[in-house]
């Protein structure tokens, strides 16, 4: 069993042929590849209507992020785009729809990276600013500093003119009841319903009456996050998220933590965006150590696995979005699914779900 997911892990490359022959010919004008979260993700717990879901999801945030790049954008560019659409998408763990602390709040954590410059922003704890990536780049383009937290965070986000919103609108009743779940399972308590929410047992109403119910077992799927390189040569990456289900008020993850879960350097030939047990993945500093084994002429497939397997040895699991500058994207995860999906110039559209497909 153990044998067969890292066989897996090896082989993962969601275009396959297409994308083992980029090594070798010319690199594509640009590529771009995202991903929604990894985790216990498998066909038996996904009903064919939740599949088409996300699939449907996942190329819509492709489209976005294409588009600019086709058109010669920027890589930040196509990040950010992608991202935000999945930020508005109730179905991912990231802006609407986000996971809950266990003091029922949203708290939303984000960063960004240029490959280029090595300039980074990142945001933690926010719980206002309706597209935190937006917020993470604002941090690196139009302050001095590269972190900012909580209400400070938001108050910034505001003073550069992004969107503002109640709390309530990141709420999703999924995520509530997943929450609900979680804290009954761990004999801890249940806070009241968030001020705003809709009562329980009211009607799903708006975007929430298309949502699918959630997959068996779920715990925090839906991290976004998206790597691009666009026709200058320049990487980027760029991740987003609620955190954990019945997180701690005031955790953050590995997920604005520079070099944890989001890393880009053009020097190394590298953009990372992880999901997964942030903890782990800031312990074994997964995006950064990636990049510099890249940087030091290691296979990319072979420096995405040998991260995400230290994660696992440490006792993380998880997955991650790797472009070079060749513009293959690589996937690799310790899970048995992750919400992925990668166009290029050069290559069409592809979109998976689980740790092997064809
Ligand atoms: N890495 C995220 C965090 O720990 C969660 C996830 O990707 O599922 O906040």
């Amino acid at each position: 069993m153990m044998r067969s997911v890292r066989s897996a892990l090896i082989a993962l490359c969601i275009s396959g042929g297409a994308g083992a022959a980029h090594a070798q010919d010319a690199a594509p004008r640009w590529s771009l590849a995202i991903h929604g979260g990894a985790g216990v993700i498998e066909r038996a717990s996904l009903t064919p209507e939740q599949d088409a879901a996300y699939r449907a999801a996942l190329q819509r945030a492709l489209d976005a992020g294409s588009a600019i790049l086709g058109q010669g954008g920027q890589a930040m560019d196509a990040v950010q785009a992608a991202i935000q659409v999945m930020e508005d998408d109730p179905l991912f763990n990231a802006g609407r729809g986000a996971v809950f602390t266990a003091a029922g709040r949203n708290e939303l954590d984000a960063a960004v990276m240029n490959g280029s410059d090595l300039t980074a922003g990142a945001v933690a704890g926010l719980t206002t600013t309706r597209h935190p990536i937006a917020a993470a780049r604002a941090v690196m383009e139009r302050s001095p500093h590269v972190m900012l937290i909580g209400a400070g965070a938001d108050a910034f986000a505001a003073s550069v003119g992004l969107e503002q919103v109640d709390p309530s609108y990141f709420f999703t009743e999924r995520r509530w009841q997943g929450l609900v779940k979680a804290l009954t399972e761990a004999g801890q308590p249940v806070p009241p319903r968030p001020i705003g929410a809709p009562p329980s047992g009211a009607p799903n109403l708006g975007a929430q009456a298309a949502l699918p119910a959630p997959p068996l077992n779920e715990k925090k799927f839906g991290t976004v996050g998206a790597v691009a390189l666009d026709a200058q040569g320049h990487l980027a990456a760029g991740t987003s998220t609620g955190g954990t289900t019945a997180k701690r008020l005031g955790r953050v993850g590995d997920v604005p933590v520079i070099g944890a879960g989001t890393y880009a350097s053009n020097a190394d030939g590298c953009a990372v965006s992880a999901t997964g047990d942030g903890e782990y993945f800031i312990r074994a500093t997964v995006a950064r150590d990636i990049c510099a084994r890249i940087g030091s002429a290691t296979a990319p497939d072979a420096a995405a696995q040998a991260e995400i397997d230290e994660a696992r040895t440490l006792g993380g699991l998880g997955g991650v979005i790797v472009m070079t500058t060749a513009g293959a994207p690589v996937f690799a995860m310790s899970t048995s699914g992750m919400y992925r999906a990668a166009a290029a110039s050069d290559t069409s559209a592809r979109v998976a779900i689980y740790a092997v497909e064809d």
